[in-house]
């Protein structure tokens, strides 16, 4: 197989620019390279046969960052902890939804988080995050990343959060080292939202010569809901276990954005060894000619069940993105970056644990898994299970109660799930 880019790229019929959706079938593999085969073989290898010791020499030059990329160059395949076909091919595709330059593949989105973490940040550095986060971020912020001298702070995400991030950054000592600015919205497991073009506006006055790196985590809505680069940010990142693996069976993540960044995430995955594997991507592959199916239904399904539930007297408070007060100042935010409300739904139930605890058990066709955006519907307690990391006095500024469920939304039928929820409600 030899893949040339820029050779493959179809992305149009004449004028007729074509979507993702239709692209996710084909886009960067050719049948003729491989015996004709439609699909794209899994290369289950973790070393390639270079042609000359002359084009061995030139690879690693390249790898290596040697010497600069001549025009039209791009890096020959090595070894598959730098690259391999199935990555490089998903990588292509899943540039797609987000409109970015390019993209890499990590073994999971805690890799791509830290992968991007270890490259943007330094000792002294100031790293500023939205609260609250998806639990392994915020114990890779709180309790890793300032054993290596980096500095972390947070603001909250929702109405308060432009105010409360600007104050920390009316501190010139801060602004002078803040080198990334960190948000994940919507946020887990409240849905509220951060304004990607303030933190964006931020990033570029607060700090003078300094550019510090937007990053949003997009897992919760993307690849389809929302599109962070096209509101200022640098990087998107994604738990590629989530929506775009969509089927719980795989661990994945993913970080895109421009060239010149990107290239410098892959120098630093090739030496923390974060790629992930050529079957993995080959799944992701096959997912992705699903993902906007998958989330369309899941999202459809969510509204019944987010209605359900706000119908419900033992429901005190429904967190659903297609709930937002036009009044709300989060709407506005909402309509702006966010193309649909996707299939994350949390309730406050009446009570408190044990009444959560007493519906969490008596489900019977959700699951009670941590974990979302699979094609079947699971259910969790955030204070005790995804966000027991999180000391129980900063839980509640967070929105995080003990009376709080989380529920990921997936392609059943949603008369039946509404019975589930039904049942179970009946039984606190
Ligand atoms: C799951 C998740 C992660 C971490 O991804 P893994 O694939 O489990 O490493 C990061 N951010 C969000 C929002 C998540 O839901």
């Amino acid at each position: 197989m030899v893949r040339k880019k820029k050779e493959y790229t179809r992305r149009e019929i004449g004028d007729h620019k074509l979507r993702p959706e239709s692209l996710m079938m084909g886009y960067g593999y050719r049948p003729e390279w491989s015996e004709g085969a439609i699909k794209c073989p899994i290369f289950q290898t973790s070393t390639f046969a270079f042609k000359s010791a002359e084009e061995g020499k030139a690879f690693f030059e390249l790898a290596y960052g040697l010497r600069e990329k001549k025009p039209g160059e791009s890096l020959g395949l090595i070894y598959s902890r730098l690259n391999n076909p199935d990555l490089e091919i998903l990588e292509d595709r899943l540039t797609l939804w987000d409109g970015a330059e390019a993209a890499s593949v990590h073994s999971s989105g805690m890799a791509a988080i830290a992968t991007a973490a270890f490259t943007f940040l330094r000792p002294g550095d100031v790293l500023l995050h939205s609260e609250p986060l998806y639990g392994g971020t915020e114990h890779l912020f709180q309790h890793v990343l300032p054993q290596y001298g980096i500095e972390v702070i947070g603001f909250p995400a929702g109405p308060d959060g432009p105010e409360q991030a600007e104050q920390a950054l009316s501190d010139k000592s801060v602004a002078d080292r803040l080198s990334m600015i960190f948000i994940e919205t919507p946020a887990n497991p409240t849905n509220d939202l951060v304004d990607i073009s303030h933190c964006a506006e931020l990033a570029k006055r607060c700090c003078g010569d300094r550019e510090p790196v937007v990053v949003v985590d997009n897992t919760f809505l993307g690849p389809l809901f929302q599109h962070p680069l096209k509101f200022g940010a640098d990087l998107v990142v994604y738990s590629a276990t989530k929506f775009i693996g969509g089927h719980s069976d795989l661990i994945a993540g993913a970080v895109l954005g421009s060239e010149e960044l990107i290239t410098r995430i892959l120098e630093t995955r090739t030496f923390l060894g974060t790629a992930t594997d050529p079957w993995t991507g080959w799944l992701i592959l096959r997912s992705l000619e699903t993902v906007k199916m998958r989330m369309t239904s899941q999202m459809k399904n969510a509204r019944y069940v987010a209605d359900f539930l706000a119908d419900q007297p033992k429901v005190s408070k429904v967190y659903y993105l297609g709930h937002i007060a036009e009044d709300n100042s989060q709407y506005e935010v909402y309509r702006r970056q966010c193309v649909a409300p996707g299939a994350m739904v949390a309730f406050d139930i009446r009570g408190g644990e044990p009444e959560a605890f007493r519906f969490l058990n008596a489900l019977k066709l959700i699951h009670l898994a941590v974990s979302l955006g699979g094609t079947e519907s699971l259910a969790e307690h955030p204070a005790t299970m995804t966000h027991s990391d999180i000391a129980a006095e900063h839980q509640p500024r967070m929105g995080i109660t003990p009376a709080l469920v989380r529920l990921s939304i997936g392609v059943e039928h949603y008369e039946d799930l509404i019975a589930d929820l039904d049942q179970a409600l009946a039984a606190v």
